[in-house]
């Protein structure tokens, strides 16, 4: 029978595709792996070597993923009767392979050579606040990446297409639709927030600094056995900047201490501990194909930030843990539940750094730089405009006004990178953790309750029932709409951010 026939057929091609993609993706980890050793263990002098160690494994996945035969068995799977797995594994697979082919090898080269030029030009710049130095750099990056955009699309705007190289399946529109919303939103809510006479603890923490640097360690990993983190599967480690990586088998964390600041080590071990919570989530059985790796950067932000905020800023957390902060620095005896959940809510109105900005202001710092790199790209905005244009949306959105480029258009070094596209998935997983948090409340019901009682089980099946366990199985509005009932939006956020800041700073909007 000619269904029989292609049915036996099916599980062939099918079978080669999942090998090819398993060994593609061993030959990633392991990369991901010399990567996290550079950052975490490898002596300084290790550099050269590991460089090329890093280019090697990159172009040799590179290679298999675009020999003829990803193409032929692609094509050929296209005609077979594939179940809704197998078909999701084929287009993750020939999205990516088409991506991969389209984008010619001396491009790829171009764009690293000027990352690499970039790099050392933008730490240059930034120390001796001279943006003139860093220009012609930006310049030729912005063009590379045009042209990479153009050569993969030459149809689409050139911005879609590489926002699509981090979050593939949130329509541009969408996204941009997401986050204008919530700038009308944030917008007038931190200029209230100024004006504010609400007596809001700022230095719950602070004042009984310095807090000892393997004690919040300690305190780290307390909480992150607290949050149910597998050991097993896990470790905790230092590094300049935190974060994750891994498997569904080994997702280790890191993060880093400041003696003046406890919270941000700690919200920073919790914001991991969210991300490895995603890879730990993940199906074992599909370890190295597309079902068994996390959908996407927003979505994978998205469980990172709910964990942090939603958990670790909570005033029932803070209920559950400040006994346990308080063993570990005696000194914060006198600190209250009130004062504790405050101080981790404070919101920086005058800040002008991004990664030291708080819930609200932080996506006030995305989106100036979304807004500017999409103009960028676009053509409608020169480089040398850009740290004008940068100043004068800061005074717009956030009314402060950097006095230097160090602490404006040159904070960080993502463009140096050519990651232009990337920035957006921090806040759109932000905002997607609301959505989700609301989705998980509405069905176990309690949470606040489980927090102060330390039950983190019920949440954390629910995420992995709802998100985790399908991998890439489905695009992104199609997994929100699963776990969630709708499509995704920004009115959870909105509405969360509406009610917790409206009653911390006593605002009338709220
Ligand atoms: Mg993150």
């Amino acid at each position: 029978m000619a269904t029989d026939a292609v049915s036996e057929e099916a599980p062939d091609a099918y079978a080669r595709l999942v090998e090819k993609v398993k060994r593609i993706s061993n030959v990633q980890n392991a990369g991901g792996l010399l990567g996290w050793d550079q950052q975490v263990m490898m002596p300084e002098g290790g550099t050269p070597a590991r460089s090329q160690q890093l280019s090697t494994l990159s172009a040799i996945s590179h290679e298999l993923l675009v020999e003829d035969e990803t193409g032929e068995l692609l094509d050929e799977l296209e005609s077979q009767n594939l179940d809704e797995e197998q078909e999701a594994v084929v287009r993750e697979v020939r999205r990516e392979y088409e991506r991969a082919v389209r984008v010619p090898t001396e491009l790829v080269q171009q764009i690293s050579e000027a990352s690499s030029d970039a790099l050392p030009a933008w730490e240059k710049a930034k120390a001796e606040n001279d943006f003139e130095a860093f220009a012609p750099h930006l310049e030729k990056i912005v063009g590379l990446k045009r042209e990479y955009a153009e050569q993969i699309d030459p149809d689409a705007d050139p911005y879609a297409v590489l926002f699509a190289d981090y979050e593939p399946y949130l329509p541009l529109e969408q996204a941009e639709e997401i986050l204008e919303q919530v700038r009308e939103t944030l917008v007038p809510m931190i200029a209230e927030i100024r004006e504010s006479d609400a007596d809001v603890t700022t230095d719950g923490f602070s004042r009984h600094a310095p807090f000892d640097e393997d004690e919040q360690e300690a305190l780290s990993r307390d909480a992150l056995t607290m949050l149910g983190y597998d050991w097993d599967r896990g470790r905790l480690d230092v590094s300049s900047h935190p974060f994750t990586s891994g498997t569904q088998f080994d997702a280790r964390v890191t993060t880093r201490f400041d003696e003046d600041d406890p919270m941000g080590a700690l919200m920073a071990t919790i914001h991991e501990f969210g991300h490895a919570a995603y890879q730990l989530g993940l199906p074992d059985e599909h370890y190295g194909t597309p079902l068994g790796e996390p959908r996407n950067l927003s979505v994978h932000e998205s469980q990172s930030r709910l964990w942090e905020n939603f958990v670790g800023r909570s005033k029932a957390f803070w209920e559950l843990f400040l006994p346990t902060f308080k063993e570990h620095f005696p000194q914060t005896g006198d600190v209250t539940v009130e004062e504790a959940f405050e101080s981790a809510n404070q919101v920086y109105e005058d800040n002008f750094i991004r990664v030291e900005a708080d819930e609200l202001t932080y996506h006030m710092h995305i989106l100036v730089r979304f807004e500017i790199e999409r103009a960028l790209i676009a053509g409608d905005l020169d480089v040398a405009d850009v740290p004008e244009v940068w100043n004068d949306k800061y005074e717009e959105y956030l009314g402060i006004r950097p006095e230097t480029d160090s602490e404006g258009c040159l904070q960080d070094i993502h463009w140096s990178h050519g990651s232009f596209g990337y920035f957006p998935t921090y806040s759109l997983g932000s905002f997607m953790s609301a959505q989700l948090f609301a989705a998980a409340e509405e069905d176990i019901g309690g949470l606040d309750e489980q927090i102060r009682e330390g039950e983190f089980d019920d949440l954390h099946e629910w995420l992995t029932e709802h998100v985790h366990r399908y991998g890439q199985r489905y695009e992104t509005n199609e997994l929100v709409k699963h776990a969630t009932g709708e499509d995704f939006v920004a009115d959870y956020f909105i509405d969360y951010v509406t009610e917790k800041y409206g009653e911390l700073y006593d605002l009338d909007s709220a």
